[in-house]
């Protein structure tokens, strides 16, 4: 077949999509606008459904190894009471379990697989346009000046796509949630207050912001924690990189000043931390245009309320190679089913994500209280079942099912 896809974005989605394509046959390049060198980030969860599709790569084992296997999330409010648990048999109910890393150390492993299998990527190419030439093949152009031309591209360049503007430029822009994050990390043993033992996902709902920690590296233990805080307007460049470490750290100490152990200890003994805008992406008109499609966080960014942002991307990487195997002599039918099978799950999960991120929001003492009480009876309820459709599904079931 021998056809050669441009993929835009080495991130998750574009990695993953270029081992999946590799095997299927398909000659891949990805361009990539970091420099290859160590990235930024906090920490995410892989959910079973996301390893599954880890599964199907072959690198399962690598990303647990580099990682922490996750045994249950456990939720609380700021005075220590417990408001619920969930996930406690993740491995037997899935076959997959749920998984901590840092976003640097995933990253990684997938930069290694794509060096082991010889897959192209070009480090330094940030896409500045991109369009369908007359006979349907496309082209892209970078910021250093140089292009590339191919039959068939995949925006997989992440929340605020140049892809997605190139392409379909009438798609809305990625809201603004109301909500800012700010992710820390420090070594385990400094925390005394830590179970070293404890591989708990840990959530605590304050009354004006949120706060989340656990293990998400084995060796020499990692612990790692992010916070949901109310605010009005996003932050600007200057004030999410420019920010004073140790001021941050002081407004983080006046925030959650008496909530329960360790949260104050693991906030002071924070050796690095960053900060950002919490954005999503509810619902694009479209997903492709001609020849090039959208994956990952391009096409439906979640927020990490949802703790579903790496997972969907690599759902969507194997979904998108599986069809384009099946179905390599037709693009446009390959890129419909793509979106029709897709956007129904995705957007429901969007959805999810932003309704989670409303509990987190700054309220009165009373509307702490009234989230506190209603957390207590839904997370018996549905919280572990609220989730059984989001962690079952299987591409190579999903796409049977679909008669594909
Ligand atoms: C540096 C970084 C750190 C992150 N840290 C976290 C985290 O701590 N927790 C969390 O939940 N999520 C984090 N995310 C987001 C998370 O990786 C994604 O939400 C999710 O994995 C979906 O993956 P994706 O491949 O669609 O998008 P991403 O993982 O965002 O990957 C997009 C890729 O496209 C590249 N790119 C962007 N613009 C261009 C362009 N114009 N031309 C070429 N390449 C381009 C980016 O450099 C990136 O490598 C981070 C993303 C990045 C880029």
């Amino acid at each position: 077949m021998n056809k050669k896809v441009l993929i835009i974005g080495g991130g998750i989605a574009g990695a993953a999509a270029a081992l999946f394509l590799q095997r299927a046959g398909w000659e891949t390049v990805i361009f990539e606008a970091g420099t290859g060198g160590v990235e930024a980030g906090g920490g995410m969860q892989l959910a079973p459904n996301g390893m599954r599709v880890l599964h199907e790569l072959g690198i399962e084992k690598d990303v647990i190894e580099s990682g922490s296997i996750a045994s249950e999330m456990y939720f609380r409010n700021q005075k220590g009471k417990q408001l619920g648990r969930m996930n406690r048999n993740v491995q037997k109910e899935y076959g997959h379990p749920a998984v901590n890393i840092t976003r640097a150390a995933f990253h990684k492993v997938l930069l290694r697989h794509l060096e082991e299998k010889k897959i192209e990527i070009q480090f330094e190419k940030k896409l500045v346009d991109a369009g369908t030439k007359p006979d349907g093949t496309v082209w892209a152009e970078f910021e250093d000046g140089t292009g590339a031309e191919g039959d068939f591209m995949i925006g997989a360049d992440g929340i605020h796509s140049k892809t997605r503007r190139a392409v379909l430029p009438d798609s809305p822009d990625p809201d603004f949630t109301g909500l800012q994050w700010i992710a820390g990390w420090l070594p385990a043993g400094n925390v005394p207050e830590f179970d070293l033992q404890s591989r708990n996902l840990n959530m605590t709902f304050g009354r004006k912001g949120f706060f989340g920690y656990g293990i998400f590296n084995e060796e020499d233990p990692l612990l790692m924690w992010w916070v949901n805080i109310t605010s009005d307007e996003p932050l600007s460049r200057v004030e999410m990189t420019g920010f004073s470490q140790q001021s941050v750290k002081q407004e983080l100490l006046e925030l959650c000043s008496g909530w329960h152990k360790p949260v104050e200890t693991i906030i002071e003994q924070t050796t690095g931390l960053i900060r950002g805008n919490v954005h999503d992406i509810v619902s694009l008109p479209r997903w492709y245009s001609g020849r090039t499609v959208l994956i990952g966080d391009a096409a439906h960014a979640v927020s990490p309320n949802s703790g579903q942002g790496a997972s969907l991307a690599l759902e969507d990487a194997f979904y998108l190679a599986m069809l384009l195997d099946r179905c390599s002599d037709d693009f446009s039918l390959a890129l419909s089913r793509f979106e029709n099978d897709r956007r129904p799950r995705v957007e429901k999960i969007v959805e999810q994500g932003r309704r989670s991120g409303d509990g987190k929001r700054e309220m009165s003492p009373f509307g702490a209280w009234f989230r506190d009480q209603m957390l207590k009876v839904i997370f018996p309820l549905f919280g572990e079942r609220g989730n059984r459709w989001i962690y079952e599904y299987d591409v190579r079931k999903e796409l049977n099912r679909n008669r594909l």
